[in-house]
């Protein structure tokens, strides 16, 4: 399913940018914090992406304007704030991103059977173009510092095109850096 208009005619509210991120996703990567969340897990490290006034409106154009800027760039992270408040536009951005061959992770505190749920056409567009979803609120109890890409062990890293293909949540699997080395003969 492709976002319902032109991504030059759609405006995302965002916290901030930044286009060098190491820390949301594998590789280097231009991290998108959206704004507005309606979660308020206790202990968020956002707490000022909450309200869904504050931040500042970005054209979905500009934003893939910032993404595309560093060749180097391999993938797009959504976070937030809650990018599913603002589904059709991240859908937007994130079908440029995958169109442009960039793997596109997102952040959420909705779990994925309760977005599957909705049944709504923006939240399908954007789980359609997302490799990788980070499901769950951020739970201070079960924070953790060795969750790879996740602050609480909740989360899950759930692979969005396995588990669409295959009705049934597929954990991702960070790939082997070494898989294509051979070991020598002993
Ligand atoms: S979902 Fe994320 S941004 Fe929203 S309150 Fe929870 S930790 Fe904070």
């Amino acid at each position: 399913m492709q976002p319902s208009r032109p991504s030059g005619e759609m405006d995302m509210r965002i916290a901030n940018l930044v286009a060098d991120s190491i820390v949301d996703g594998p590789g280097l990567r231009c991290t998108v914090f959206t704004q507005g969340c309606p979660h308020r897990c206790p202990g968020c490290h956002n707490p000022d992406t909450h309200t869904p006034d504050g931040g500042r409106e970005v054209s979905v154009a500009e934003l893939a304007e910032q993404l595309f800027a560093n060749p180097l760039t391999s993938g797009l992270t959504l976070s937030g704030g809650e990018p599913f408040c603002q589904a059709e536009a991240c859908a937007a951005l994130a079908s440029l991103a995958w169109e442009r061959g960039l793997n596109v992770w997102v952040y959420t505190g909705y779990e994925y059977e309760a977005l599957l749920e909705r049944g709504d056409p923006h939240v399908m567009a954007l789980l359609e173009h997302t490799h990788v979803l980070v499901d769950g609120p951020f739970v201070e109890g079960m924070k953790s510092y060795d969750a790879l890409f996740r602050g609480s062990s909740n989360q899950r890293l759930i692979d969005v095109p396995q588990s669409l293909e295959t009705g049934a949540v597929v954990l991702w699997q960070q790939p082997d850096p070494l898989a294509h080395f051979t070991r020598p003969e002993s």
